[in-house]
């Protein structure tokens, strides 16, 4: 099974799918690509593997992705074909956090196995006001991640499934209780 979370940036759902992961400790995590710069809290393999653009672009010639993007004007994206296949040949579960455009990308290859989730922030001030604490964006890139907002709205009803996340620990809960179905 491929169990991908997905929301508008500031939501919450890093949180939600690293508390999945504490308790689902054989669960994999798919670590995708990215070109943007290492966050402080972030560590290289782990969280993702930073590579240059022009890695990026080589691996997107050899075909090396499942699915890629370039999110927020600038910056790519992109899940490893290697990661996946591996997972599923040994039969493991694997957790996503991706875009929307990623997940329904993810639910067109893999159909019935893949199970999509999409973290329901409560409004669009309290996304702007998580991404102003967590202090990683500049006024120009806090912006242009709000400009995304609407269009990832739009997108959930195509998700097999809707959390709220008004409270941290009882969309874990939700979440889980939806995992708990297929495993
Ligand atoms: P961030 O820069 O905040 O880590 O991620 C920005 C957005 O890119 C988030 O919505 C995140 O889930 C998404 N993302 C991360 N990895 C991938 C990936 O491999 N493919 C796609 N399509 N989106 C990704």
């Amino acid at each position: 099974m491929l169990f991908v979370f997905s929301a508008p940036s500031g939501s919450g759902k890093t949180t939600i799918v690293r508390e999945i992961l504490k308790l689902h400790t054989e669960f994999i995590f798919s670590v995708s690509a990215t070109t943007r710069t290492k966050r402080e809290n972030e560590t290289d393999g782990k969280d993702y593997m930073f590579i240059t653009k022009e890695d990026f672009l080589q691996k997107i010639e050899s075909g090396d992705f499942i699915e890629y993007e370039l999110i927020y004007d600038n910056n790519y994206y992109g899940t490893l074909k290697s990661g996946v296949d591996s997972c599923l040949k040994q039969n493991k579960k694997v957790l996503f956090d991706i875009d929307v455009k990623g997940s329904l990308a993810i639910k067109k290859l893999y159909g019935d196995k893949a199970v999509l989730i999409f973290i329901n922030p409560p409004d669009k001030d309290s996304v702007r006001k998580r991404l102003e604490k967590r202090g990683s964006e500049t006024p120009e890139t806090l912006e242009i991640r709000m400009k995304r907002f609407d269009f990832e709205m739009e997108k959930k009803e195509e998700f097999d499934y809707v959390v709220n996340n008004d409270d941290i620990t009882k969309a874990v809960y939700e979440s889980n209780k939806i995992i708990l179905k297929y495993i």
